[in-house]
């Protein structure tokens, strides 16, 4: 039979059912899966030493001839071990195998071997324990760069290795995305070429050609990904606004605050893209507490009041459940109809909303992810507001804006408004936001004082605590953030919180302490924000549940136990949770950690308030992936592209733009990489509905 790349993997010689199945684990059912299926480190076997010149604790390769062997032994566990002593012309070493006894009955004594392993100098010497042993033949050549695969129980480095081998003609068969002239000018290889350079690089030097064209085409398809998203909701008009008879004034005379000159300006954008006929696609970004909710809600008012329906999408019910509470007190007396579409519904009451969604009975919802569920449909949705944008794909966006299109295609184009508090470098807004026009929140409101960072550890508990009840006295509240504990793989944030809060109660008496957790169902947890929203609980533990969004101007203290397990931008976060009213709020942030690198990194939480500076200090440190955390469920995967490599991201946006302006829609041989472009942007959708 034929093989193509669609074939599954047991077509392939050696290859059966239990082997197909370890892949198929691993998510690789056709040979393409596999060739794409790359390594996530090598070894460089090729880096050859001699004895005496090895340091100790020094990975490396010897070329050793073997001199003798002392008969298989047996630990006390029952594991054979044999000893084996060998040299080079400039010493000997001493080789230890456990449970390998195939292998050292075929190391022979007088021959050479390549070994590769740890260098240890121990009480006889150097020596190395369980080495990777190659033969080296007459004539014979060894790899110098091995590949190192990603596992999974019943597979084998070497089975993985071997499978590839057998599928890697088909490498040729892989479509090339990007034209000759452009690899030429990028200095980048053939497909095919930088797959085998992927796995079986004969060289340093072709590994890192080929990692380099590999993350350029999966960068620069991402990036006409987002121009196909944009120029999508361009196609069509938007559902038309006007500015006349809205009554905006009526609604910023409502707000019990004045607006900021930079909130107004963000309105006044928001307002010019609603009325353009065009569909809005704008970010307003702003550090925690830069007041992005009012903005909002002056969108929102603005489209209910031009006869459309408007949802505003968060990433956890507890943040749902504060947007509708602020929306509904700002929204009600105009006569809006505000409703939440909650996990802690019933089926019913579910229903319910669903109908009135459809009918036209409602103004606004509120929900999380549960908006763009398939059961739900709207009537004139024209507006789609995203808070904390970070935490969702770029698609899922997308997927609320086209709930009115998907259900009637000729329906207008619903605007979207998306809302980010984390402040990220200018390179990295541009790949998350490089389809949307982006205003900046870049003054706080009046009155608002500087958050004091603490950074302490166990020996000022008492301190701390007496602190805390003074805060308390004074009639203000406390937030505690306690880590998830870990127990057999699994963590339990229900057990971290309610023993954290049994062994505090005593502590704060007679004021009360409450919490919320993970594990609470949907109304437990709205029940217990909304008491301490409204000063009926006084200290709140949790995990990070409260991390985004969550606004209660009264609290006053943020203590963070465990400091060191979170991120800065998420320690950034969780401190904008005080200093949001008009009380002088602290933050404590407790560790005992004693590595020198994670107090540097706290202590900068001590020393600056911004956002930006700290969002670029994380990312320094940390690198992208951990930035995002990897709990977001819109994070973006690549197999060799990375968010902290800003060179590449700087160089195929150029590219991007030019394509997409010229080449792209004109010449033939563009379209595979256009095709690729629309194949990633159906792909991220269909993963988003799974979610
Ligand atoms: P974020 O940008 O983090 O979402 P919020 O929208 O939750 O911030 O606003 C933070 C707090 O600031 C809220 O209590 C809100 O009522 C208040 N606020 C927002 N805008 C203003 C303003 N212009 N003047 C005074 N207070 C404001
Ligand atoms: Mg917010």
């Amino acid at each position: 039979m034929e093989l193509t790349l669609q074939s599954p993997l047991h077509t392939l010689h050696g290859v059966g059912e239990a082997r197909a199945a370890a892949f198929a684990r691993l998510g690789l059912c056709d040979i393409r899966d596999l060739l794409l299926f790359f390594p996530r480190a090598y070894e460089n076997r090729g880096d050859v030493r001699a004895v005496a010149e090895t340091q100790d604790g020094q990975l490396c390769s010897l070329v050793l001839q073997i001199d003798a062997k002392a008969p298989e032994g047996r630990t006390r566990t029952g594991l054979t071990v044999t000893k084996l002593s060998a040299s080079d012309n400039t010493g000997a070493i001493n080789l230890t195998f456990f449970n390998q006894p195939w292998l050292t009955k075929s190391l022979r004594q007088g021959m050479h071997y390549r070994f590769y392993g740890r260098v240890v100098f121990g009480m006889y010497g150097r020596e190395m324990t369980n080495p990777v042993a190659e033969a080296l033949l007459p004539g014979g050549h060894l790899p110098d760069i091995v590949p190192v695969y990603p596992l999974t129980k019943g597979l084998t480095g070497k089975a993985v290795a071997d499978t590839v081998r057998r599928a890697l003609p088909l490498a040729d068969a892989l479509p090339e995305l990007l034209p000759e002239p452009l690899r030429e000018e990028y200095g980048l290889l053939p497909v095919a070429a930088a797959v085998r350079g992927l796995h079986f690089p004969p060289s340093l030097e072709v590994l890192e050609q080929a990692r380099r064209t590999v993350a350029f085409s999966e960068m620069l398809v991402f990036q006409l990904a987002m121009r196909e998203l944009r120029a999508g909701s361009r196609a069509k008009p938007a559902y038309p606004m006007q500015l006349k008879g809205a009554g905006a004034a009526a609604f910023f005379r409502a707000l019990p605050f004045q607006l900021t000159g930079a909130q107004e300006r963000a309105v006044k954008d928001i307002f010019g893209d609603m009325t353009s006929g065009q569909a809005m696609m704008r970010l307003v970004q702003g550090d925690v507490g830069s007041g992005k909710t009012a903005v909002a809600a002056a969108a929102i008012y603005f489209a209910v009041k031009n006869g459309c329906q408007a949802a505003m999408m968060a990433p956890t019910e507890v943040l749902a459940a504060q947007h509708y509470r602020s929306l509904t007190a700002l929204l009600a007396p105009f006569g809006f109809r505000v409703e939440l579409l909650s996990g802690s519904l019933t089926k019913a009451q579910k229903n319910g909303v669903h109908e009135r969604l459809r009918s036209g009975g409602i103004d606004v919802i509120v929900g999380t992810n549960a908006l763009i569920q398939p059961d739900v449909h709207y009537r004139r949705l024209g507006l789609a507001v995203t808070d904390e944008q970070h935490r969702f794909g770029v698609i899922q966006r997308a997927a609320l804006v086209n709930k009115s299109t998907e259900a009637d295609a000729d329906s207008p184009q619903t605007h979207t408004l998306v809302m980010s508090a984390t402040p990220i470098p200018r390179t990295l807004s541009l790949i998350l936001y490089g389809d949307l026009d982006v205003s900046v929140l870049d003054e706080m409101p009046p009155g608002r004082m500087k958050v004091d960072t603490f950074l302490v550890d166990e020996s000022y508990r008492v301190r701390i605590q007496t602190f805390i009840r003074k805060q308390l006295d004074a009639g203000r509240q406390a937030f505690i953030i306690c880590p998830l504990v870990e127990e057999n793989g699994e963590s339990d944030d229900k057990k971290a919180v309610t023993e954290y809060a049994e062994r505090v109660k005593p502590v704060y008496a007679p004021y009360t302490v409450g919490c919320v957790h993970g594990r609470q169902k949907p109304a437990e947890k709205d029940a217990v924000m909304a008491a301490f929203s409204a000063g009926e609980l006084h200290v709140l533990v949790s995990t990070t549940v409260v991390e985004v969004g969550v606004d209660v101007p009264n609290a006053a203290v943020m203590l963070v136990e465990n400091a060191e397990c979170f991120g800065l931008s998420q320690l950034h976060q969780l401190r904008g949770r005080v200093g949001r009213g008009k009380h002088k709020s602290y933050c404590i942030l407790m560790s005992d950690s004693k590595s020198e690198k994670s107090r540097s990194r706290l202590k900068i939480m001590t020393e600056t308030n911004d956002g930006f500076e700290i969002a670029n200090a994380d990312l320094a440190q940390r690198g992208p992936g951990d930035f995002f955390g990897s709990r977001q469920s819109g994070e973006i995967r690549f197999k060799c592209a990375s968010f902290a490599d800003m060179a590449l991201i700087g160089q195929t946006r150029a590219l991007a733009d030019r394509l997409w302006d010229g080449p792209l829609s004109q010449d033939g041989a563009y379209a595979p990489l256009r095709r690729a472009a629309r194949d990633r942007l159906e792909a991220e959708a269909a993963r988003n509905t799974l979610n």
